[in-house]
């Protein structure tokens, strides 16, 4: 099979749910963040995977990704809007039976006008600066919203994978002066603030990352597991060069190998030179420059040309290569892009 194969190990994300689950306690419940696609690994198989495994809160960022979600998940399960509620949401969001997080006195107002008696959440902002209403706009609001009978009220943790930032205490005593006797479920925690400890977790916890086996829950079980075929392998002699801008030129006779998989799948450029395909536990440095389609990889030191090179599995998790580029897990995995065959492994109960 020629085609780069991306494995999504089901039974992992259910896994992973579960510890963090575990993590709270006994009066908290877990959603499972399923934005941008479930962080690219398919929103259409993992979310109905956590489902079956007892998920019965699920967030995404966007409207749509909501109303995408609501026919695989049934009528029971809340699905709730990170972005709140749009100019021109109203129709896919009654439609869907979506709960938007409201985030500013604007978009009360376009709720409870274009869908009155509609479920609703409210994000309030303890610090981050980037979603909710600060307490001078709740403080306005509050008595109305409040009658209203909003399912949650919700902030969002900013420092939360550095667990000595002060910003954490300070966040979660706003969050309280904020929230403190309404009588509402509440939510804070996401993956970094489930690991804060009980005080963070409130009614719901809303862990993305995690989920999908990455910092900061460094305990998780590893889920996606990325080889690329090697199409064709080579003898490079000392001094040749490899690839677009001859930017590499083999210091002795070397042997390269090319394998399917470029920037346009996610495998960024600025891996060249830095970054390792994995054959087993072998790392093998990818040289020269990354192509669309294609990059080049030493694979002198191999006994044989393998069938395939691992991006991502057990040697090298998304977290590893976030490090070789200078970015996050988060950025690794939405980046994977649409040509990979996908395999999922397990997910059934
Ligand atoms: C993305 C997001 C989450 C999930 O965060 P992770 O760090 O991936 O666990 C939770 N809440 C909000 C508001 C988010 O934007």
């Amino acid at each position: 099979m020629s085609s780069p194969l991306l494995s999504i190990d089901l039974d992992a994300i259910v896994e992973n749910w579960r510890v963090l689950d575990a993590r709270s306690g006994a009066g908290t419940q877990s959603a499972a963040v399923v934005k941008a696609d479930a962080y690219g690994l398919g929103a259409d198989r993992v979310a109905p995977a956590l489902h079956r495994a007892g998920a019965r809160t699920f967030f995404v960022a966007l409207t749509e990704e909501g109303a995408r979600l609501r026919p695989l998940l049934g009528p029971e399960v809340e699905i709730c809007v990170l972005s709140g509620h749009m100019e021109g949401d109203a129709p896919l969001i009654e439609a869907h039976a979506l709960t938007p997080m409201l985030n500013s006195l604007d978009q009360v107002t376009r709720h409870f006008e274009t869908l009155p008696g509609a479920p609703f959440g409210i994000q309030l902002d303890t610090g981050m600066n980037r979603l909710g209403m600060e307490m001078p706009e709740w403080e306005a609001v509050a008595g109305v919203v409040l009658n209203a009978g909003p399912r949650l009220l919700m902030s969002h943790l900013a420092c939360a994978d550095e667990p000595g930032h002060p910003a954490n205490a300070a966040q979660l005593a706003e969050f309280h002066r904020m929230t403190d006797g309404t009588g509402v479920a509440r939510s804070l925690s996401a993956t970094g603030g489930i690991l804060l400890g009980r005080d963070y977790h409130f009614d719901i916890t809303r862990p993305g990352i995690g989920l999908y086996g990455c910092a900061p829950f460094t305990d998780a079980r590893p889920v996606v597991r990325l080889s690329l075929p090697v199409i064709q392998s080579r003898g490079v002699a000392a001094g040749e060069s490899v690839g677009y801008g001859y930017t590499w030129t083999a210091p002795h006779d070397s042997v390269v190998a090319t394998v399917a998989a470029g920037y346009a799948d996610g495998v960024h450029r600025r891996l060249a030179g830095k970054g390792r395909l994995w054959a087993g536990d072998t790392p093998c440095p990818i040289l020269g420059r990354v192509s669309m389609d294609l990059i080049t990889v030493d694979i002198s030191h191999l006994e044989h040309e393998p069938a395939t090179l691992d991006l991502l599995g057990p040697a090298q998790g998304a977290d590893a290569v976030a490090d070789q580029i200078g970015t996050i897990g988060y950025e690794v995995l939405t980046a994977l892009g649409p040509r990979y065959r996908r395999q999922y492994i397990g997910g059934a109960d």
